[in-house]
Order: structure tokens, then C-alpha cells, then sequence
């Protein structure tokens, strides 16, 4: 399916010079929302997942119905101070200042292959936070899935050693 044309280009948003790509476009769009996650959930059996993980809050969005057609869990990644439970957690560097993940600390067990999935990746910053979470779990990143990337951004090199689907590339 062209998946690029339910994409809408938001010039300046969210501040000048940036071209956002809003994928809210496409989630409205019941069907081709589902044949995106299809094609997402097939590669993560594929790569024979045995639970999802997504950062917030994009990541739920695309996550949560994949854990949900393969029947395994998600586990959510969110910033300090959302999660009830013991967590542990990873400091990146953004375009402007540091940033806080966090995941609970028992949501994976060692040696559990995990995919990895977020709506966009750009800086690859993100992504790479998440991996590290998992990683510091005892996770396997069995995969990791994106409906957009943005390849000029070289975020694909972070993930050079990592087994990657992008349903759309820019
Ligand atoms: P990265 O950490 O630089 O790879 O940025 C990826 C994160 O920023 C993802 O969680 C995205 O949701 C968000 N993001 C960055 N640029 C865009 C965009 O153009 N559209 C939608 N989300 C974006």
C-alpha cells in the first residue's frame, strides 16, 4: 500500500524550519491503519517477538495493536514520574538538554525477545534510549518498526546492527 500519501507535511511545527510528519492523517484512516500494523505485526512474528515495547506516547499508538494481533504483551516506556512501580532508567542527550526514560524494572524477563517500535524515527536518540532499556533488562531486541523514517537524519546507522522495518521513508 502507498502509505506516504495518508502522511500529511506540516510545515513549521512544531518551531520554524522543521517539516513535521504528522501520522495522525493516516491513523484516521481505519484500514490503512490496519494494514500498516499488519505488515508491522508480521515482521515482528517474523522475528518471533515475544513482547513489544514503545516510548509514549506515539509509540503506544503503534505498539499497542501490534502486541495486541500477535497476542503478547507491551510493555510501555515513559518519562520519569508515570510508572507506579520500581523502574529503571536512561538519560539522552536531545537538541536541547538531557531526557529521562524509564520502564518497570520486572516488565521483561532476561532473554526475552523483544521488538522495539515508535512512530518516526529521526535522531534515532529515542529509539536508542529504548534500546538501552530493554538491553539493561536482559532483553533480545529481536526487531525494531517504525512507520516513518526519516533517513536523511542517519538514525538508521544507531540501528545499523539491529534487524529494522519502516513501512515509509522520507
Ligand atoms: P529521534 O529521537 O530524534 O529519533 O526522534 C523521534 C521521536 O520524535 C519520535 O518519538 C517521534 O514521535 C518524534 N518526532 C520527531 N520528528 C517527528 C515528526 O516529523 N513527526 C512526528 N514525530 C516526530
Amino acid at each position: 500500500m502507498d502509505y506516504k500519501k495518508y502522511i500529511m507535511s506540516v510545515m513549521d511545527f512544531p518551531t520554524t524550519g522543521i517539516n513535521f510528519r504528522d501520522i495522525t492523517s493516516l491513523l484516521e484512516e481505519g484500514p490503512v491503519y490496519q494494514s500498516a500494523i499488519n505488515e508491522l505485526a508480521a515482521f515482528a512474528k517474523s522475528k518471533n517477538a515475544e513482547v513489544v515495547v514503545g516510548p509514549e506516547a506515539r509509540g503506544f499508538v503503534i505498539g499497542g495493536p501490534i502486541a495486541y494481533s500477535l497476542g503478547i504483551g507491551f510493555v510501555p516506556v515513559r518519562k520519569p514520574g508515570k510508572l507506579p512501580r520500581e523502574v529503571e532508567t536512561v538519560s539522552y542527550e536531545k537538541e536541547y538538554g538531557i531526557d529521562t526514560l524509564c520502564i518497570h524494572k520486572d516488565s521483561i524477563k532476561p532473554g526475552q525477545r523483544v521488538i522495539i517500535t515508535d512512530d518516526l524515527l529521526a535522531t534515532g536518540g529515542t529509539i536508542e534510549a529504548t534500546i538501552n532499556l530493554v538491553k539493561q533488562l536482559g532483553g533480545v531486541v529481536a526487531g525494531v518498526v517504525f512507520l516513518i523514517e526519516l533517513t536523511g537524519l542517519k538514525g538508521s546507522e544507531i540501528l545499523k546492527d539491529y534487524d529494522v522495518l519502516s513501512l515509509i521513508k522520507y
